[in-house]
C-alpha cells in the first residue's frame, strides 16, 4: 500500500469508495508524512505496548502505530470508513478496527479484552475537535489502565491544557487534567498538514497518567463541583463565584476561604493546585 499521507493515494481511495469528508465528524486527515511517525514514537508505541486509537480515518496514524506497537485497536464512528480501513490496514495482523462511538463504547472492556498481554497501554489519536474535551475527560475520569494519552487537538485547546494551573490561561479543563495527569506540549502542526485544511493551527500534546493524584483534594466530587462553580464565573471573586448557582451559601464560602487562608476577593484562576486542594478540603468539611 502506498503512503496513506499521499494526497493522490487519499483521492484514489476516496473515489473508489465513494467517500466524501464529513465536517460534522471532524474529518481532517493528515497528509504531512512527518507527523504520524512522530506521534507514534512520542506516544509510546513500542513492541511491548498496546495502543488504542480514536478516529483512525483512513488509517494513516494507525499504520504508523501498527509498525511499532504490539497491538493496535482503532475505534471509528463513520461506517463508510470501515471498508476503507479493511483495505488500507489489510497488511497489519496486529490491528483491530472497532466500529462505534468512542464516547459510548466501554473502553475499559476493549482494553482488557485486547491488551491483556501488553506491558502497557497508551492512547494515541488525532481527535475529532468537536469532542476534544469530553473524550479527554472520559479517558481520564474512567481511570483506564493506561500510561499516557497523546492527542492532536486545536492549538488553543493545547495551550489551555498545558498552561500552569493558577495562570490566566488555565481553566476547569486544565485543573482536571492536572489532577489526573502531567500534560506536555509536544509540537505544533500547521493547517496545511491536513486534507481538508482546518481553519486553525493544531498541536500534539501528551498527558502522562499519574498512578495516584499528586494532591489530596478530599472528596473528588466536591473538588470538581468547586472547580466548575469557580470557573463558570472566573472573572468574579471566589466569594461570589462559589455562591453562584447555589454551590455554597455566602457564610460557608466565607468560612471555607478563611480556613484555607485565601482572600475572599481572589479569583479561582489565581489558585494553584495545592491551594485548590486545600480549599476543596475546607469546603468538604462544611
Ligand atoms: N486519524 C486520522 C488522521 O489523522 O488522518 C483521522 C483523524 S480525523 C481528525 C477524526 C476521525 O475521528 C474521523 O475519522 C472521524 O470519522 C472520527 N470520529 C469522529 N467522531 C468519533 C467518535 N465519536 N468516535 C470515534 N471516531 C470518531
Amino acid at each position: 500500500m502506498s503512503s496513506l499521507s499521499d494526497i493522490g493515494t487519499i483521492k484514489d481511495i476516496m473515489q473508489r469508495h465513494g467517500f466524501s469528508f464529513s465536517k460534522g465528524l471532524g474529518q481532517n486527515f493528515l497528509v504531512n508524512p512527518s507527523v504520524c511517525p512522530r506521534m507514534a514514537e512520542m506516544g509510546g508505541a513500542n513492541e511491548r505496548s498496546g495502543v488504542l486509537e480514536i478516529g483512525p480515518g483512513i488509517g494513516v496514524l494507525t499504520a504508523e502505530l501498527a509498525r511499532r506497537a504490539k497491538r493496535v485497536v482503532a475505534v471509528e464512528l463513520d461506517d463508510r470508513l470501515i471498508p476503507v480501513l479493511d483495505e488500507t490496514l489489510g497488511e497489519y495482523s496486529n490491528v483491530k478496527v472497532i466500529h462505534g462511538d468512542a464516547l459510548k463504547l466501554d473502553l475499559a472492556e476493549i482494553i482488557s479484552e485486547n491488551f491483556y498481554d501488553c506491558e502497557s497501554v497508551a492512547v494515541c489519536a488525532n481527535l475529532p475537535y468537536y469532542i476534544t474535551s469530553p473524550i479527554i475527560m472520559a479517558l481520564l475520569e474512567s481511570r483506564l489502565p493506561i500510561t499516557s494519552v497523546t492527542v492532536m487537538v486545536q492549538k488553543e485547546a493545547a495551550d489551555r491544557i498545558c498552561a500552569p494551573v493558577g495562570s490566566r490561561e488555565s481553566g476547569a479543563l486544565t485543573v482536571a487534567i492536572n489532577y489526573y495527569s502531567e500534560p506536555h506540549m509536544l509540537f505544533r502542526v500547521s493547517p496545511g498538514s491536513f486534507m481538508p485544511p482546518p481553519k486553525v493551527t493544531s498541536a500534539v500534546i501528551r498527558m502522562d497518567i499519574l498512578k495516584e493524584p499528586k494532591y489530596d483534594v478530599g472528596d473528588e466530587k466536591t473538588f470538581f463541583a468547586m472547580v466548575k462553580a469557580g470557573f463558570s464565573q472566573r472573572r468574579k471573586t471566589l466569594a461570589n463565584s462559589l455562591t453562584s448557582g447555589g454551590f455554597l451559601s455566602k457564610e460557608d464560602a466565607a468560612q471555607a476561604l478563611a480556613a484555607a487562608d485565601i482572600a475572599p476577593n481572589a479569583r479561582i484562576e489565581s489558585l494553584d493546585m495545592q491551594k485548590l486542594a486545600v480549599l476543596s478540603k475546607k469546603i468538604g468539611k462544611k
